[in-house]
This record gives structure tokens, C-alpha cells and sequence, in this order.
């Protein structure tokens, strides 16, 4: 089996967001041909769209995989599902996102599947994480994360605690 690395952001705001950020990072961990590699620290950011809505968790994870892109898709609604994401609101609170980044260098465009993730360039919340696991890593037709993030406010992001790390 081909094994691909992947980034992967996490982000909840409802029941417990930290504690659901924690135990997805297990869940990814125990996906199919999966190990996950690092994890960054977790973050506090404000809400996109509606502002009626808790703060949200962050986080990024970096995971060896062997599971194709759609597989891979498919294995993170099914970990949404089991923390009981319900699909509501554009951009409303959720127990659990859980978004493909990156997937090795792969540039994918289909009706349910975009990769790069197309807020990643904006989004401070994803960039900071992931920066902090590797700062290198190339996102596809918009150069290196470091670039990106030199481009990004960090805004009102707050790091919870410094706990990034590689794991094994
Ligand atoms: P969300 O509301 O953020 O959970 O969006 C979920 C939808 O985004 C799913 O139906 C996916 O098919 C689609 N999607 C497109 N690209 C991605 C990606 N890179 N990672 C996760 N979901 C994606």
C-alpha cells in the first residue's frame, strides 16, 4: 500500500471542544492504514459567518495514510459522525470538522472533494497549526506554508497551550 502524508484540521465548538479535538486525534490515529505523525498545539478562534455561536477549537494533525483521498473523506464523516455532527447551519456550531488540508502534493477537484482545502490560505486558524507542525510543507500552486502565513493575520487566534508534537 502507497502511504501519502496528509494534514488534516480539526475544529469544534459545541459539547466539550477539546475534549471532542482530543479524542478525533485518537480516532484519526485508529483509521485504516493511518498513523498520525504530529499534532499541533490546540487554538481558541472566533467563528466564521454566524457570530451567535460559541469560540471553536482548532487543531492540525499530520497523518501517514494509506487511504485514497475519497476513502480518506470517507473515514473523517464517519469519525464526524460518531461525535454527532449534525449538518445544520452554513458554517453554524458543530461538535466536530474535520477537513483534508493537504494530501501529499495531490491537487483534487471534484463535486464533494477540493484539495488543496480551499480556506486554507485565509484561515488563520488552519495556517498557525499547521506552521507549527512544518512550516515547509508545499501547498500546491501557492508555495510554502511559511509564505502563507507571513500573508496571514493571526487575529484574535490564541494558542491554549504549547503542546505540539511528534508522535513515535
Ligand atoms: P463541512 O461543512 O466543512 O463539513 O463541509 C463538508 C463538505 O465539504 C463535504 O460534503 C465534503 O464533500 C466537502 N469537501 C470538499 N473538499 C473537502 C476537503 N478537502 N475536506 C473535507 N471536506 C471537503
Amino acid at each position: 500500500m502507497n502511504e501519502c502524508v496528509a494534514f488534516i484540521g480539526l475544529g469544534s465548538n459545541l459539547e466539550h471542544p477539546e475534549s471532542q479535538v482530543q479524542r478525533a486525534i485518537q480516532a484519526l490515529d485508529g483509521l485504516p492504514g493511518s498513523s498520525v505523525q504530529a499534532v499541533s498545539s490546540l487554538y481558541r478562534s472566533a467563528p466564521m459567518g454566524p457570530q451567535d455561536q460559541p469560540d471553536y477549537v482548532n487543531a492540525v494533525v499530520q497523518l501517514a495514510t494509506g487511504l485514497l483521498p475519497e476513502e480518506l473523506l470517507d473515514q473523517l464523516q464517519r469519525v464526524e459522525q460518531v461525535h454527532g455532527r449534525e449538518r445544520g447551519q452554513h458554517w453554524g456550531p458543530r461538535t466536530l470538522d474535520l477537513d483534508i488540508l493537504l494530501y501529499g502534493d495531490a491537487v483534487i477537484e471534484t463535486e464533494c472533494l477540493q484539495i488543496p482545502h480551499p480556506g486554507l490560505a485565509q484561515r488563520n486558524f488552519v495556517l498557525y497549526p499547521l506552521a507549527e507542525i512544518d512550516d515547509h510543507t508545499m501547498v500546491p500552486g501557492l508555495g510554502s506554508v511559511q509564505v502563507l502565513l507571513a500573508q496571514c493575520p493571526r487575529g484574535d487566534l490564541v494558542c491554549l497551550e504549547e503542546t505540539a508534537h511528534s508522535v513515535g
